[in-house]
């Protein structure tokens, strides 16, 4: 399904409100999106019927947040989030109400959004309103906060936090009235949830230019202000210089794992201390895993003697791969492999990995081989069960175990067939040494 389907759908959404005497506008994001000529996900309208007259009009509805005005109108294809116009004038502790009050003027609904460029409303016709002149900061590269940037960040103070997202996405210099207001305001970051901030950290590190927020973050101090601290974290950016740029925004736009991976390494943080930092900011558990079994991995390999052979290497990144599994092991040559490149480009540029160029250029050219020629990558892919070894000893233990990961690794370092027999008698010779 193309965008312009979600449009023409979206466009009947509109319909059905004028139809119904209502005013209803595109807002938001999308307009924002269509204006700079980006890639739109999904549509927001906002409109002047309250929920319950939104809920009348359309079959297919959703109460997805009544008490903000958000009703979710399930059309053929498509959903759209229609809020009613609203102002959000009783901000306590510097974030957004729980409650809001309804407006019946698109401009008061257009003056409470945070940036200029996102306070756009596009008409049925495909007009757009445009009361903060949106469109003239996106075409001069700005982005501003709609009216006194002091107050609107006192308001909301995660807007400090999306303003820098929205100017690393979009490319965008942060106005000096702006700028000036996140300096002075940082602190109120502290009353905003860790969730919060980690939706628009993730955001900025999945988009097209990551280390322009991890700049500003860096410049703004931003992030020594965190209600949970991450103070590891924060101080370590000062350290940060332009040359590690590559090595964050050189990644796949979705690749997340390996772009958090590679920024905490230049940051010379291990994986307990990212691990640390991820959780901190609420990233799930699967992320922080992830994550930190990539930097561990890549430090794993960094214990190579110096005076290394590539016959030790090789053995090195068949331990690696039993250690912390193929993916991990793929997703750190995928980021040798980009070191590499970077540096046969750039020669001033530095590594950021703890091993040397020697080591990295030879696992970034013969790893993969390595690895799809390995045998076995688990225990469960021996051509033998643990039941298989039952027999072999008296008493159930942790034997049979120790057996199979022994048996797991000969056959992975091409010391031993993956057949049934030959793995039966290397068993009966382990097992003794065990007891
Ligand atoms: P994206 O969907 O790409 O993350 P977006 O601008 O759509 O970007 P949302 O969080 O979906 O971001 O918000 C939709 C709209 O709601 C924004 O464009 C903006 O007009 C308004 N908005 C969102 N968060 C805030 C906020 N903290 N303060 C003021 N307005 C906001
Ligand atoms: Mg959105």
């Amino acid at each position: 399904m193309t965008v312009t389907h979600m449009e023409a759908e979206g466009k009947q959404v509109l319909q059905q409100l004028l139809d119904a005497g209502y005013e209803g506008y595109f807002v938001g994001g999308y307009v924002r999106d269509i204006v700079a000529g980006k890639e739109v996900k999904d549509i927001d309208i906002a409109t002047s019927a309250t929920p319950e007259q939104v809920m009348s009009i359309f079959e297919r509805t959703v109460p997805t947040g009544l008490q903000h005005g958000t009703v979710t109108v399930l059309c053929d294809t498509f959903q759209f989030e229609v809020t009613t116009f609203r102002t959000e004038s009783s901000y306590i502790h510097h974030r957004r109400p729980e409650k809001v009050e309804f407006v019946t003027n698109l401009h008061e609904d257009l003056k409470r959004r945070d940036f200029t460029m996102n306070a756009m409303a596009m008409d049925i016709e495909g007009k757009i309103i445009d009361p903060f002149h949106g469109h003239d900061d996106l075409q001069c590269g700005i982005i501003r906060c709609v009216g006194n940037a002091i107050e609107r960040l006192e308001e909301d103070a995660l807007r400090m936090v999306r303003c820098v997202r929205f100017a690393a996405n979009f490319g965008l210099h942060i106005e000096e009235e702006t700028w000036n207001a996140i300096l002075e305001k940082k602190s109120l970051l502290q009353h905003i949830a860790m969730e919060r901030i980690q939706i628009e950290l993730q955001k900025m590190m999945t988009g097209r230019d990551p280390f322009q927020g991890i700049w500003l973050l860096k410049e703004s101090g931003l992030l020594h202000y965190t209600k949970r601290p991450i103070t590891l974290f924060a101080d370590a950016l000062e350290h940060i210089t332009m040359e590690h740029q590559h090595h964050v925004n050189a990644l796949p736009l979705h690749n997340s794992i390996s772009r958090w991976c590679n920024l905490f390494t230049l940051l010379g943080m291990n994986a307990e201390e990212a691990s640390t930092c991820l959780r901190h900011l609420c990233f799930s558990n699967q992320h922080v895993y992830d994550t930190k079994q990539s930097i561990q991995c890549v430090h794993f390999l960094s214990e190579l003697n110096d005076h290394w052979s590539e016959e030790e290497a090789l053995y090195q990144w068949r331990e690696a791969v039993l250690l912390y599994g193929k993916d991990v092991v793929q997703r750190v040559l995928d980021l040798f492999s980009l070191d590499k490149h970077i540096r046969e480009e750039i020669d001033t540029v530095p590594s950021i990995y703890p091993l040397s160029s020697d080591v990295i250029y030879f696992f970034a050219s013969h790893g993969q081989r390595c690895m799809d020629d390995m045998k076995v990558y688990t225990v469960k892919d021996l051509q033998l069960s643990g039941t298989d070894l039952l027999p072999l000893h008296p008493e159930r233990g942790s034997w049979i175990r120790e057996v199979l990961h022994q048996l797991m690794k000969e056959v992975s370092h091409g010391q031993l067939a993956n057949e049934r027999d030959v793995l039966m008698s290397r068993a009966k010779s382990i097992i003794p040494e065990l007891t």
